[in-house]
Order: structure tokens, then C-alpha cells, then sequence
């Protein structure tokens, strides 16, 4: 640990699950915290930068595809009778198989910077835009990774690289369709961008990366195991689960469910991110529980994308470790993820307060943000668990002069940045003890170039 760089006071914070009042936050040289000191006296609080709002702990978006950004509202028109995922997901294909590196750094750096203002301090991308338009590979097989790396070092957000294995179209196939050339990749090719991200990025908690498996049916269990097995201690993610029609390949490829398959075959641990997770029978969920691997939800774009409603309560009673990720970016703002799955919950269950009696804790929004911090740290494989010795010193500044949280007890500050809407501000937002600064004009006008030279 390095010396103490920096210190805050702040009205309240959130410090293990729990509102404390008049906390004294230190920051070493290193970025992570050296102290926290609840309930500081005057004398303690002397010296200190004083912060205008109570402090949350900065959140991992434990999923994300940044180039889809570019595709937020641009998806919502019906074009056939049959519009579902796979329908969904022939149109992604047309802006991915269109997106230069120049345009996914301009595309990323705006989104990085909408999400740190919305208080996510980390993104995981799961990266499988690896090869250039025409599928061939690009000089530096990084190229691609690097427009990330760079839109993250730009706006200050922490990244998580998942570069991503993807080899085949479907569970028989024998390869990619040809609007997937762009994704072709092979054990060697993943492994070899992340460990050229780490050369040219530097050895970094800020930027880091583990290793993503696009999905089952994009991956055989040999190239599989090439991969997760690989490192020590990176994050792996898998999309997982996520329709029911990947579910019915599955079982006649293989004569079981996904997750079934998964468990079965595949040494999963606590490094495992499994992504969605929407279609999970109890035995299944009651598997990944077993292994300690942790599932991230997305709800927004589980909604957007008809994907089914991931079986929260169950995997919150069992104390299941989960992150949030916004996947396809229609809503950048965690606060929309957390109601949105606490709405589908009380939607199917046809009760109320979920979360909070699937955690045994009165209130359903500390619930849910507590899952979503606890589940972060495995998602992003840095450390970010929150106000604590040792984590990153992420965090967000409560506005409490926005709308939503004006007259609201400060008991319930955190029940009303979830469940009133439109979502309140953050005043700033600090990644390793340092204020990152709002998106400025070229950011903005490099994001508009990109749109119109995807969308005109
Ligand atoms: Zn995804």
C-alpha cells in the first residue's frame, strides 16, 4: 500500500451494505483505499476534501458491446412478422460488419463516458469484433481490442478486455457464416490479443482482461478448456442460456440443457461469469451455486430482446453472486437495470419487494445494489468490492438536489435513485481517487461522425 494521497469527507457513504454518516475517506498512492473512517469527528474530518452528497461505491458493467451503442434506438421498427432475437441479431450483424477501428474508439470513448457519468467505474467487453470488414486479419491482431483500450484510457474508465472466442455458427456447424468472418478466431488468436493488450496497454488494475467464450453453440468443449483453463486467476465469461432455441440445439446436440452440459463437462469455478442465465431450470442454478461461478444479468436488454426473465429470486435466496451488464447499451443507467429487474421479478411472481425478501433485507434497493457491487469484483477480476481497505477508490457523488430525491429522507436516498424516475444525477464521479471529467465537444462530435457515417 502507498502513503495517503487523498482525503474526503463526505456526509454519508455506503460502507458494507449500510448508510454511515460523516465518513472520512482516504486514498493512497496507489488508487485504492487506505482508510475509511465512519462517524468522524470533527477534528478527524479536518483537512478534508468535502464532498456536496453522500458516496456510493462505483459499479462494474459486468457486460458490454460497446460498438452496439451505436445501434440504441435504431432497432424498435418492426420489419417482419417474425422480430425476435435471431432477427434482432441479423441487423447487429450489419453495423458490426460495417464498424472501422476509428469509429469503434469514437463509439466506445462516448459510451465510456455516458457510463462513468452514470456511475460505472468498470466495463468487462466482451470483445469478438476481432478481424477487419472483409475478414481478414488486421496487422496487429490487437487492433480492434486497442480502439477499446484506448476509448477506456481516454475517459478513465477501468477495463475489463474479454477478447472472445468465436468459431462456428451453430452447434453442427462446421464454421462461421459469412457475416460472422469478422468474429473468426481460434484458441491462440484470444489468448495472443490479451496478452498484446497487456503489452501495449501496460500491466494495469485500470486495464485488464480475462477471456470470453462466445457461447456454446459458437465453441466446442476442446477449445473451451484451451481457453478458461489458461491464467490463473482471469475472469472467463460465456454467454449462456439466454433463448430457448439455444437451449432446444443443445439438448439435441447434446441430450442436455446448456447449463447442464456446462457443469458437466467443464471444470467451472469462481472465475466463471455466466451471461443471462434467462433460461435455468432450479437444479441448474442450484449447480452454478455449487461451483461458485457467478451469472450476470442484463436486464434492459433481456427486455429489449425478448430473452426471459432471469430467476433472481431463487439465485438471490441461495446468496448467488451476480454483477449487472448493459450488454447492448439501450440504457446506460444502472439505476433502469436494478427497477427493471425488480420489475420483472414482481411482474412474474405477482408480488412486491423481491429482492429484499430473496435477500432478507428490508429494502429491495440496497438488495440490489449490494448484489450488483458484490458480483462486480468476479466479473471485472479487479478489485472493487466497494468502500473498503484495499478496493479501487471508485465512486459517485449523490446530486440531491435532482428532482427524484428532493424531500426524500436520507434514509431512502438509495430506494429513490432505484425506484423514482427519471433517475437521479451524480454530482462527480472519482476512478482510483481522481475525478473524471464529463464528455467534451470532440468526444461528442467524433460519436456523431461515427453515427452518420454507420446510419446516413
Ligand atoms: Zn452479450
Amino acid at each position: 500500500m502507498g502513503g495517503e494521497a487523498l482525503r474526503f469527507f463526505a456526509p454519508a457513504a455506503w460502507v458494507n451494505g449500510a448508510w454511515a454518516p460523516d465518513v472520512v475517506l482516504c486514498v493512497g498512492a496507489d488508487g485504492a483505499w487506505s482508510q475509511i473512517i465512519c462517524g468522524a469527528s470533527a477534528e478527524v474530518q479536518g483537512g478534508a476534501q468535502r464532498l456536496p452528497g453522500p458516496v456510493l461505491p462505483g459499479l462494474v458493467n459486468g457486460h458490454s458491446h460497446a460498438f452496439q451503442r451505436a445501434m440504441a434506438s435504431l432497432a424498435e421498427r418492426s420489419a417482419s412478422a417474425q422480430d425476435d432475437f435471431w432477427s434482432w441479431r441479423d441487423r447487429m450483424y450489419s453495423a458490426a460488419n460495417r464498424i472501422s477501428p476509428e469509429q469503434l474508439e469514437a463509439i466506445a470513448a462516448f459510451l465510456y463516458s455516458e457510463l462513468l457519468a452514470a456511475g460505472y467505474t468498470q466495463v468487462c467487453e466482451f470483445h469478438y469484433l476481432h478481424n477487419a470488414p472483409d475478414g481478414s486479419t488486421y496487422a496487429d491482431p490487437a487492433e480492434m481490442s486497442m480502439a477499446l483500450v484506448r476509448a477506456a484510457q481516454r475517459t478513465g474508465i477501468g477495463l475489463t478486455l474479454l477478447p472472445t472466442l468465436y468459431m462456428r455458427s451453430g452447434f453442427a456447424a462446421k464454421g462461421l457464416r459469412d457475416d460472422q468472418k469478422r468474429f473468426a478466431s481460434t484458441p491462440e488468436s484470444v489468448l495472443r490479443i490479451a496478452s498484446e493488450v497487456r503489452r501495449q496497454a501496460g500491466e494495469s488494475d485500470r486495464i485488464t482482461t480475462g477471456v470470453a467464450l462466445h457461447s456454446l453453440r459458437a465453441v466446442d468443449e476442446g477449445a473451451i478448456l484451451e481457453v478458461a483453463t489458461y491464467g490463473k486467476s482471469m475472469p472467463v465469461h460465456i454467454h449462456i442460456a439466454e433463448q430457448q432455441l439455444e437451449v432446444d440445439d443443445c439438448i439435441a446436440r447434446h441430450g442436455r440443457r446448456p447449463v447442464e452440459w456446462l457443469l458437466d463437462k467443464l471444470p467451472v469455478n469462481e472465475r466463471w461469469n455466466l451471461v443471462h442465465a434467462t433460461q435455468c431450470t432450479p437444479a441448474e442454478l442450484e449447480g452454478v451455486r455449487h461451483k461458485g461461478a457467478s451469472i450476470v444479468v442484463c436486464p434492459s436488454t433481456e427486455a429489449n430482446l425478448g430473452d426471459g426473465v432471469f430467476d433472481l429470486a431463487r439465485w438471490m435466496g441461495q446468496s448467488g453472486s451476480w454483477s449487472i451488464g448493459s450488454d447492448s447499451h439501450v440504457t446506460r443507467s444502472w439505476q433502469e437495470e436494478l427497477r427493471l429487474l425488480e420489475y420483472s421479478q414482481r411482474l412474474t411472481l405477482r408480488q412486491r419487494n423481491v429482492a429484499a425478501r430473496s435477500a432478507w433485507c428490508e429494502s429491495s434497493a440496497a438488495a440490489l445494489f449490494q448484489g450488483a457491487l458484490d458480483g462486480g469484483t468476479a466479473a471485472a477480476g479487479a478489485p472493487l468490492a466497494g468502500l473498503a481497505m484495499g478496493q479501487r477508490a471508485d465512486f459517485m457523488v449523490i446530486d440531491t438536489v435532482s428532482p427524484a430525491l428532493l424531500g426524500v429522507p436520507a434514509s431512502h436516498v438509495l430506494d429513490a435513485l432505484v425506484f423514482s424516475s427519471p433517475d437521479a444525477d451524480f454530482s462527480d464521479v472519482f476512478v482510483a481517487g481522481r475525478r473524471v471529467q464529463r464528455a467534451d465537444s470532440d468526444l461528442r462530435a467524433a460519436f456523431v461522425r461515427a453515427m452518420n457515417a454507420l446510419w446516413s
